[in-house]
This record gives C-alpha cells, structure tokens and sequence, in this order.
C-alpha cells in the first residue's frame, strides 16, 4: 500500500492505495473525491502547472500563466521549459490560450490574469 496525501481539498486526508484483485484500493477517504484522487495518484498522477510567463508591453514583467487541466507529472519539467521559452505580448485577457495542447497532454496554457498594455512600455 502506499501512503498518499489528499490534496483535493484542505482536510488533507491521510490515503492508503494499492493493487488488490485485479483493481486499486483506496482507504482513509473521507469522501469520493479521495478516492478518486488516491486511484489517479496511484496509476497516473497529474497536477495543474502554474507558472510565469515573460510578457512584452506591459507594465510588468512577468504574466502569471496556468495550465487549464493538469497534465501527467512526468510532463511538468517539459512544461516548465516551454514556458521560459514564451513571449508574450500585451494587452492579453486573462483565460486566453497561449499554447494549445501542451505536449499532446490536451491542456491548454492560459493567461491567469488580464494585463492591459502599457503607456509606456518597459525597456
Ligand atoms: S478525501 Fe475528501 S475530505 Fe479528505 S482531503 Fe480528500 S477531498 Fe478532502
């Protein structure tokens, strides 16, 4: 069995999940989404990656970005490196998608905020 945190909400249930008959066990759920939670940590573990992004034009320098579903853990480092690599330009509404299909994971990288442009741009 193998110990696991839930994360999926602030109660932090303590999880127990393992093979058994072909199937996953999960134990120490206090509710469904535990569950569920215990059973993709066990076969496929994922994570919604946040990060920033450079932005162009505005009156900061970095835009917080964000992946709109979470993408399998072994992909986040990949992720991560796709990100430093953008540049992008204001003014941006926040929900818009900077990069669709991050790896083949289906999820988009989105802007996690709106930036207008700026009067006078940062050099
Ligand atoms: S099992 Fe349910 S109650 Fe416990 S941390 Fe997970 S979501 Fe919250």
């Amino acid at each position: 069995m193998t110990e696991i945190i839930c994360i999926t909400c602030p109660r932090g249930c303590r999880l127990l999940a393992g093979a058994s008959n072909g199937g996953v066990t999960v134990t120490g759920n206090r509710c469904p989404r535990g569950e569920a939670y215990g059973r993709s940590e066990l076969l496929h573990p994922v994570r919604t990656v946040t990060s920033t992004a450079a932005i162009q034009g505005a009156s900061i320098s970095r835009l917080p970005v964000k992946t709109d579903r979470p993408i399998p853990k072994e992909q986040i480092f990949a992720c991560m490196a796709l990100i430093h690599t953008l540049r992008v330009q204001a003014p941006i509404a926040a929900g818009s998608i900077l990069y669709e299909n991050i790896l083949g994971s289906g999820a988009n990288l989105v802007a996690a905020r709106t930036v207008e442009k700026a009067a006078l741009p940062l050099q």
